[in-house]
Parts: C-alpha cells; structure tokens; sequence
C-alpha cells in the first residue's frame, strides 16, 4: 500500500486500559472496519493495568500488542513505576503531579506509529485532552500537532492522529461512552486509580477524585431526569 494515503480502514489505538483509552476504543471500533490496540509495559507498578488492558480487549474482540518500553523507568523514574516513590495524593497547587513522566505521551506515540507503519495503519487513536491535560504537557493539541508533523516527515508516512477526547471534559468523556454503548463497561472495567483498583477505585488519590468528579458531573448533567 502507498503510505502516502491515508488508510481509512484500520486504526491503531494507544490502549492503557484506563476510562479515557477504552473510550478512545470503543470510538475507534464504530469507525473502523478494523482496530488493533497497543500497550505499553513501562514497569507500571500496578501490573493489573495490563492485565485490565487484556481483558478489555479480549471482551472487545480487539488484536492487542503489549510493547516492552521498560527504558521509560530507566530514563525517568517516577511514582508509577518506582516503590519508593509515593504518588501525590492530593494535586499539587501548582506545576504537574509527581506522576508525570517526561515525554511518556511522545514515546508512545511515536513507537505506535512505527509498530503501525509496518501493518500499513495510518490513524492513531489516543485519548489526550487539552481540557483535561492535569499538567502533562505533551497532551495538547499542538503538541500532537507538532508530532504528527514530525511522524510524517520522520516516516514519509501520511499518518493522523485522532484525538476524539481532545476538546471535552471528563464529564462528557463518560457521555461519550454512554453513547458508544459503553457506560457499564468503562465503568467497571477500566483501571485508572493510581493505588491499582479497578473500577471506582480506591477512592482517595488524586486520579479517583478527578474520575468521580467527572462521572458526578456526568450524571448532573445528563441524568436528571432518569435518578
Ligand atoms: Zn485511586
């Protein structure tokens, strides 16, 4: 296939296995005849992501590829994948949490995009939010921009890099996933508690109280009618 066009059949889908990944997955599969998901193994400390990763793909009927990126915890250890490294429980006032790593986004992408060269994918979908962004720099659309740019170049390849989360808060990501037919699913099986519990989670850290606060927000402004 000549790379130098967009394949609009297949999409590769940056999966952690996380509520905004999986949503990213269900939105890929209503629009692709094909999807594939990728993970990536950082030495996350919390295992289950992965295995939460499986698991929805498999309930999904998705091709999933486990990469070995165990050179991002070499390269920047941080509170995900170090023991003696405690993650922030509470957002600090300012600057990003002490669970950012350097240019983690920029990394996956990229390895994605190579992983998806050689399957002739052209889409990448990941779930970045601007809205959202919680300090992480390479999470905004200009900077996807900016990689997406590079990756073409880079590759001589007409990637794009689809963002469906890019622009809404995580209120409306859990409406998104209400309207993909989702909810229960996001809901129960994703991972995005820092502590490693799945589903509502544990309830303190910092990525529970923003996961309940948007699915709060969800449910006021989409569900009055229906408690
Ligand atoms: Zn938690």
């Amino acid at each position: 296939m000549n790379m130098n066009t967009r394949n609009r059949e297949t999409a590769l889908v940056v999966f952690s296995g996380g509520q905004d990944s999986t949503t990213c997955l269900l939105w890929a599969l209503k629009r692709y005849r094909e999807v594939v998901a990728v993970s990536f193994d950082y030495g996350q400390r919390h295992r289950e992501e992965l295995a939460c990763a499986k698991e929805i793909a498999q309930q999904l009927d998705v091709e999933w590829h486990v990469l070995d990126m165990s050179l991002l915890n070499q390269l920047a250890p941080n509170s995900l994948t170090r023991e003696g490294i405690s993650v922030d429980q509470e957002a600090p006032e300012e600057g990003p949490p002490n669970s950012v790593v350097d240019g983690r986004n920029m990394l996956f992408l990229t390895f994605a995009a190579v992983f998806a060269k050689q399957r002739s994918i052209t889409d990448l979908v990941t779930g970045v939010s601007q809205s959202d962004f919680s300090g992480y720099p390479d999470c905004r659309d200009v900077f996807i921009k900016s990689l997406n740019a590079t990756l073409n170049l880079a590759m001589d390849t007409t990637f794009c890099i689809e963002t469906p989360l890019m622009w809404i808060d995580k209120a409306d990501t859990w409406r998104l996933a209400q309207e993909l037919g989702g909810l229960e699913l996001v809901k129960e099986k994703t991972l995005t508690c820092y502590n490693g519990v799945r589903g509502d989670g544990c309830g303190h850290c910092p990525s529970c109280t923003l996961r309940r606060k948007g699915y709060e927000e969800f449910l006021a402004r989409y569900r009055k009618d229906e408690v």
